[in-house]
């Protein structure tokens, strides 16, 4: 299919006028307070909508594997067993879970897991507010079920101690000073 584009008229050839206008923004922004946060001895709150660290109910799921088949790259993990217990007086089969599992390091944060998940409140969400997780090994990013329920429980990130802190190498000040 040919794809008919419009004839850019002459002032837009000689004038570059889009190019200003782009540049418009550029020239706003520089005249903007700018905002430097000192991470992490101050933190700024994420939006509401933030997709952050999971967190996960195990009061709450009904172990309906809902959420695993939701995410589009299988990295949700559960194996339940039926029990037969006493409700209300009468003896129902329930699944009970025996593992659920995240490997979060593989995550993309699409959420499409909370979607799915049937109860209300939803039993996995991402909306906790929180990105410090970050590791130096990787397999501290894959989260059990005891993981996903009190992971708010690690201590926080405080920064590195003084004694690693990053100190100036011998001759960066030549090399960051540009002219010396
Ligand atoms: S948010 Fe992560 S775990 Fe949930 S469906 Fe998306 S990729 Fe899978
Ligand atoms: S977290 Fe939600 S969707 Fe996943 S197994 Fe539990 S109840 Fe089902």
């Amino acid at each position: 299919m040919r794809v008919e584009h419009p004839k850019p008229r002459w002032t837009d050839r000689f004038l570059l006028l889009d190019l200003f206008e782009g540049l418009k923004t550029t020239f706003y922004e520089l005249f903007q307070p700018k905002v430097t946060v000192r991470y992490p001895e101050e933190r700024l709150e994420p939006a509401d909508r933030f997709r952050g660290m999971f967190k996960f109910s195990y009061d709450r799921c009904i172990a309906c594997k809902l959420c695993a088949q939701a995410c589009p790259i299988d990295i949700i993990y559960i194996d339940v067993h039926d029990e037969q217990r006493e409700v209300d007086g009468k003896m129902k089969k329930l699944k009970v879970l025996d593992r659920y599992d995240i490997d979060v390091k593989r995550c993309m944060f699409c959420a499409l897991c909370e979607e799915a998940c049937p109860t209300k409140p939803k039993s996995i969400w991402l909306t906790t507010k929180t990105y410090e997780l970050a590791s130096y090994d990787r397999n501290d990013l894959y989260f059990n079920m005891q993981e996903l329920e009190y992971w708010d429980e690690r201590p926080r990130y405080t920064g590195l101690p003084e004694e690693n802190a990053p100190t100036q190498l011998e001759g960066q000040k030549m090399l960051t000073g540009g002219h010396e």
